[in-house]
């Protein structure tokens, strides 16, 4: 058994947390990320309004008795969202635990405080942790540069970017971006980390509500399958590596892009129907460099038990034979 802080503050069994996912965290995910001991995390922007979010909720809460959570994140949007709206749905179902990210969290603080909810605030540096912190979140996330979605500007893996952000910190701090494993699992551990975070593991599961071809394909990926967009507009994305997003790469390496060039392309209902529909080239995905290391499409509870026992073997075992 692990146990840390992160799992005494969220009274789940392994230091395992399901990140927010754009049009994948659903209730048949996150309730079996929960049932599975881990922590499973709804994605409030998927749900089309703040009323569908209370009844995804509710739909997750007949699926799983154990604690799960909401991700609210802040970061420009062809349609801004209203997400003073979303954070009332999340509050007024009761949820206690929220992952922020994107933008501080602070906006949000005063009716979460109100509401006893805990936040786990992600970010991709040491600053805006510190910030998060001073604000009253429970713990952080950081995201390593190898994360999906967005790393941020500053390029920092998590082989340095963790261990900054464990010793700066008070609170505590999951480690996200490159995790998918047993051993870059005790990796986090060694560097200061309390959990792991998870996103693009826990795509490439049974119950990810994901097309069949989007897992196959996953599993054939490599570390150069990857391409980072959205660098020359300082909203750096890392998606999977396809033809539309190689082609925004190729539009913003001209130097004066702008977003409306590559608006058509990069739109999150595109991506939408590649999850749906299993057409891999219709759109941009997310997914972190960690997808070289899928290698199957196991159930939440498969995937979770064999992460920390083989992360329990190699503390006892190969770690201990080290040691002269
Ligand atoms: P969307 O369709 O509104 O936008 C598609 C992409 O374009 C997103 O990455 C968005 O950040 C970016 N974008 C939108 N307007 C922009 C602008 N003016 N300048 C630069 N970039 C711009 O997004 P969606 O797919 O419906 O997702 C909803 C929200 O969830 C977005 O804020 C998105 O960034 C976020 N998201 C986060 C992750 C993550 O891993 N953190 C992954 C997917 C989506």
């Amino acid at each position: 058994m692990l146990k840390t802080r992160i799992t005494d503050l969220f009274g789940i069994e392994h230091p395992v947390i399901q990140g927010g996912m754009q049009w994948v965290g659903y209730a048949e995910l996150v309730s079996a990320v929960s049932n599975a001991g881990a922590l499973g995390i709804l994605t409030a922007l998927t749900q089309p309004t703040p009323e569908d979010l209370a009844k995804e909720i509710d739909r997750t809460r007949e699926m799983t008795d154990k604690p799960f959570g909401v991700n609210l994140t802040v970061l420009p949007t062809i349609n801004p969202p209203p997400y003073e709206e979303y954070a009332q749905a999340i509050v007024g179902s009761g949820i206690k635990i929220v992952e922020t990210a994107g933008r501080s969290p602070e906006p949000f603080m005063e009716l979460f405080k109100e509401y006893d909810v805990k936040v786990i605030h992600k970010c991709t540096s040491v600053r805006h942790a510190l910030k998060a912190q001073s604000v009253g979140v429970s713990a952080i996330t950081i995201d390593g540069f190898e994360c999906a979605g967005h790393p941020g500007e500053d390029d920092i893996p998590s082989l340095v970017l963790l261990p900054q952000a464990a010793e700066a910190l008070d609170v505590p701090v999951a480690g996200c971006g490159g995790f998918s494993d047993a051993k870059s699992m005790v990796a986090a551990l060694a560097l200061g980390g309390e959990a792991i975070v998870m996103g693009t593991r826990f795509m490439a599961t049974q119950e990810a509500g994901i097309h069949q071809n989007v897992k196959e394909k996953m599993t054939e990926a490599d570390e150069l399958s990857t391409n980072l967009m959205f660098r020359t507009m300082h909203n750096t994305a890392r998606v999977f590596k396809n033809s539309i997003s190689d082609q925004v790469v190729e539009i913003e390496s001209t130097g004066s892009a702008t977003f409306e060039d590559v608006k058509d392309l990069v739109a999150g209902q595109r991506g939408r129907v590649v999850f749906e529909e299993g057409d891999l080239e219709h759109g941009i995905w997310s997914a972190g460099i960690s997808v070289a290391r899928v290698k199957d499409v196991p159930t939440c509870k498969e995937m979770v038990e064999r992460l920390v026992s083989e992360a329990e073997e190699i503390i006892d075992g190969r770690l201990q034979s080290v040691k002269a």
